[in-house]
């Protein structure tokens, strides 16, 4: 539904005004104990979001938990590497599975669980008004069968994870729209290895938060760009190697010029240096060379990090043509929204862990082409008006899993809300421990590690893929000496942290936010002193 049509429900709000918080205090986080302040924007911005079913608005109250423990929650929801070999529980074939081995609920190939062999709303629940919601969903979860690994019209893609759209792609997650794409985030690419968040780019090889890149290498925050190595935020540049904020520059080494023939001669020796060391100088020469405060491009009153084409969002990271959105990160195409995380094509999302093409989805998590949701997990396929689901395709007025008339549904669900208002589950995603994932697993992990001093590296062996050594050999590439593993570990730390910090500007002193940490060492400007430098 529309923003336009929403506004059409004057209804009064309902609910239990006195449950919820309406003060504009600090708070301290029910979960890490940390001081937190909701703002009026924040507030009047969630307004927008607020509910509307059966003609009656409902009330999404104030978060009790701090921004990053709201973020963790929803990453450790996540799960888009940690894959194992099981078994379909229907044919025995097998499958690779993003759930533990010891998951209380069954496992089904893609191949079932699409399929009409069983039916989700035989494991049905009715609602218990005694008990909390959180446990009766628990229980639910426990009993339905979850599908191995998210694949959404894919082909020849059997050891990927919550992929659409995609053609003979290996061990890539959370991606659409691929071909011939091994390890790592790709996006509307072809013929890329070990990419972290890599749009409309062909034949790159360890790429970080990039678009529009052609037979690229080690590159991070480049765009639009060909035959660049070991750069950071160059745009519009060809045949460059170890440069930082070029633009419109051609045969750059270092930010210093050369002749084409000078720099063939330098590369070439450049290229046989060891990685990790050209990684170690291209550190080293960014904290010489000033940096923007953060990065995006064509954003129109956006704060945010590595998002383009987007307007109106606040607090949001590597995005892209988003609207009207705040807290949240690595969403494509989608407007309206807050605390939202994982997505494309989505509209009216809050607490949201994961979506393909979701309009009006609440507090859930993995669905996809579903409409006016609550605590949902894993639905898909046209579902709608359901409340507390799990595994549900092409549904509608369903709750735990079991079917109700339009009628039952409209007056059970305000029952619910008012129910979970009191326990205090009403406007909380679900508990970290709900997951069903291990958290080592989720990418939760990745950004909330619990054993941040456990940093030893993977030492396992790995194997390369035919196609991976036909693309090394092409490029003249070393063969990579780290496991996959370390590989995404490094890619994943070359980013900041997704959360601002107030800074002066290392050139006009202005006080700005960025996501460059306090005690970084180089130079940080302002976007206005940073184009006069740049251009
Ligand atoms: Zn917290
Ligand atoms: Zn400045």
């Amino acid at each position: 539904m529309h923003l336009k049509e929403r506004k059409k429900f004057t209804v009064k709000i309902v609910i239990l005004r006195k449950f919820i918080d309406v003060s504009n205090m600090a708070k301290k986080c029910e979960q890490c104990g940390v001081e937190f302040e909701i703002s009026e924007e924040e507030n009047k911005f969630r307004e927008r979001l607020f509910p509307v079913i059966a003609g009656q608005k409902y009330v999404l109250p104030e978060p009790v938990e701090c921004r990053d423990c709201r973020r963790q929650k929803r990453f450790a929801f996540r799960n888009e590497r940690g894959m194992t070999m099981a078994k379909c529980a229907v044919t025995g074939k097998s499958v690779i599975s993003v759930f533990p081995l010891d998951s209380p609920f069954p496992i089904y190939s893609p191949e079932i669980w699409y399929s009409d062999k069983w039916n989700p709303l035989d494991y049905g629940l009715d609602f218990d008004f005694s008990r909390p919601f959180f446990e009766q969903f628990k229980e639910l979860q426990s009993k339905v069968p979850h599908i191995s690994n998210i694949l959404v019209r894919t082909e020849n893609c059997d050891f990927c994870n919550t992929v659409g759209d995609c053609r003979n792609c290996y061990l890539i997650y959370g991606s659409v729209n691929c071909e011939d794409c091994q390890y790592g985030n790709p996006y509307d690419s072809k013929n890329c290895i070990d990419s972290l968040v890599v749009r409309n780019s062909q034949f790159c090889y360890e790429c970080v938060d990039s678009e529009k890149l052609y037979e690229c290498f080690f590159c991070q925050n480049c765009n639009n760009s060909r035959n660049l190595w070991f750069c950071f935020d160059v745009e519009n540049c060809d045949d460059c190697f170890l440069c930082v904020g070029l633009r419109h520059k051609k045969n750059c080494i270092l930010n210093k010029q050369y002749s084409r023939e000078e720099y063939d001669e330098k590369v070439s020796e450049l290229k046989k240096k060891d990685y990790e060391e050209l990684l170690t100088m291209l550190q080293n020469f960014k904290k010489t060379v000033p940096v923007k405060t953060v990065l995006g491009i064509a954003n129109e009153n956006v704060i945010g990090d590595g998002v383009n084409n987007s307007k109106n969002c606040k607090n949001i990271f590597y995005s892209q043509n988003c609207e009207d959105g705040m807290y949240a990160s690595q969403l494509l195409k989608t407007n309206n929204f807050m605390d939202c995380d994982f997505g494309e094509n989505g509209d009216f999302l809050y607490e949201i862990s994961g979506f393909y093409a979701d309009n009006g989805s609440y507090f859930s998590h993995w669905c996809f082409e579903c409409n006016n949701i609550f605590y949902c997990s894993m639905c898909g396929g046209n579902t709608s008006d359901c409340f507390g689901c799990v595994s549900l395709l092409h549904k509608q007025y369903c709750i735990l899993n079991k079917q109700y008339s339009r009628e039952e549904y409209e007056k059970l669900v305000p029952k619910i809300i008012e129910h979970m208002t009191r326990t205090g589950e009403w406007g909380k995603f679900f508990p970290m421990n709900m997951s069903p994932f291990p958290y080592d697993k989720s990418v939760a992990n990745d950004c909330f590690p619990l054993n941040p001093t456990e940093s030893g590296k993977i030492d396992k062996p790995f194997r390369m893929t035919n196609s991976e050594i036909e693309f090394y050999k092409k490029y003249n590439l070393h063969f990579p000496v780290l496991h996959p593993d370390e590989r995404y570990k490094m890619r994943i730390n070359l980013r900041n942290p997704m959360k601002f910090f107030d800074r002066k500007c290392d050139k006009c002193g202005l006080m700005m936010k960025t996501t460059y940490l306090p005690e970084y060492a180089g130079k940080v400007y302002c976007e206005k002193c940073y184009l006069k430098e740049i251009y």
